[in-house]
């Protein structure tokens, strides 16, 4: 009977595609949310929490940097799954893995095609006003989900982080209601089956229908870091002007999941500062009808020309910048910035 335990323990562990354990992080208690191991501490033993691109940022729609870019598509992301969804409480925030063939992400910012991995949540401990990682200025939103995806370019999340162009994210932001939302409920009742770390539950096969009504229409986006150690600076985040309404009773389910220190209150990662990224959004003009180019190598080629064009015509970019089509890789990466060593990085200081 140990033995079968032992097993489907360490199955579950095998077949888990969370980000913690697909990064080889050495032991999943070495960071979380309390005073002692909470993100103040984390640049400690993650230098990469320390860099200069690193998540979550404040968003400004107002001066975000407009850019024609492609259509983006989301495939399957809404589907009803036959397998169901299955969550597990990692200790640092709930995923939700999706049975059968993966979802794919393509067009906007992105080169090439993404492969969705995982999609978890971040909340807070106060109240509707403060609770999502990334901030839309003037706008306060009480949680945040994230939609992982990896390059399809690379074999696996794990491999993909290891590169600047690694991973997609989607962040979805929500507002606080006085009801409960139906299209949660699914999901959200089944929290109470989880609430111990490193505990798994099945969710029914349409509980993530939802997600059709959101996955769509304005987004501003950036290129930054995974929002937890150890903190990899290879993602392009797509933070979505729609937001999901969610019941404030509904939040406290996810508040009382229990992480390694008792319950998780909280699992959001303060501010960062911008620096000089860039940030940008699609053009009000966006051609709807506009496929999202498939990335080759040719185009990678010219598209790295013009990274060094933003690079150096600083000034004259803001007139450009509804001219330009975007290329297949993202714009705001000069080539100076692609991804460096881990050891190459400096603590910021203030
Ligand atoms: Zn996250």
């Amino acid at each position: 009977m140990l033995a079968r335990t032992f097993l489907i323990v360490v199955l579950a562990k095998l077949t888990s595609a969370c980000i913690e354990e697909l990064l080889d992080r050495p032991d999943a208690s070495e960071y979380g949310y309390t005073v002692f191991n909470g993100p103040a501490t984390w640049g400690e033993k993650f230098k990469m929490c320390n860099g200069y691109r690193q998540s979550p940022v404040e968003l400004d729609k107002e001066e975000c940097h407009k850019m024609r870019f492609p259509k983006i598509n989301f495939l399957g992301h809404a589907d009803e799954r036959d397998g169901g969804f299955r969550i597990h409480n990692t200790f640092q925030s709930v995923s939700v893995e999706f049975s059968g063939e993966q979802p794919v992400l393509q067009g906007g910012p992105l080169g090439s095609n993404f492969t969705f991995s995982q999609m978890h949540f971040h909340w807070g401990r106060y109240g509707a006003t403060k609770g999502s990682e990334h901030q839309i200025k003037d706008l306060e939103h009480a949680m945040e989900a994230h939609l992982v995806h990896f390059n399809s370019k690379y074999a696996d999340l794990r491999q993909a982080a290891e590169h600047w162009d690694g991973l997609a994210i989607i962040s979805l932001l929500f507002t606080e209601t006085k009801e409960d939302s139906e299209e949660l409920s699914p999901l959200v009742r089944r929290l109470k089956r989880i609430r111990r770390g490193d505990s798994y539950a099945l969710v029914e096969s349409g509980a993530m229908t939802w997600l059709e009504k959101y996955l769509d229409g304005r987004y501003l986006t950036y290129w930054g870091s995974l929002t937890t150690p150890p903190c990899n600076e290879v993602v392009t985040w797509i933070v979505l002007e729609n937001t999901v309404e969610i019941g404030w009773r509904q939040i406290e389910h996810f508040r009382m999941l229990y992480g390694h220190e008792g319950k998780l209150e909280e699992n959001m990662r303060p501010l960062q500062p911008i620096g000089k990224r860039y940030v940008f959004c699609p053009s009000e003009e966006q051609e709807e009808e506009e496929e999202p180019e498939v990335i080759d190598e040719k185009k990678k080629e010219s598209s790295e020309e013009s990274s060094e064009e933003v690079d150096s015509e600083e000034s004259s970019e803001e007139e450009d910048d509804d001219r330009k089509l975007a290329k297949p890789r993202p714009l705001w990466l000069p080539k100076k910035q692609l991804y460096q060593p881990f050891s190459s990085y400096r603590i910021v200081s203030g």
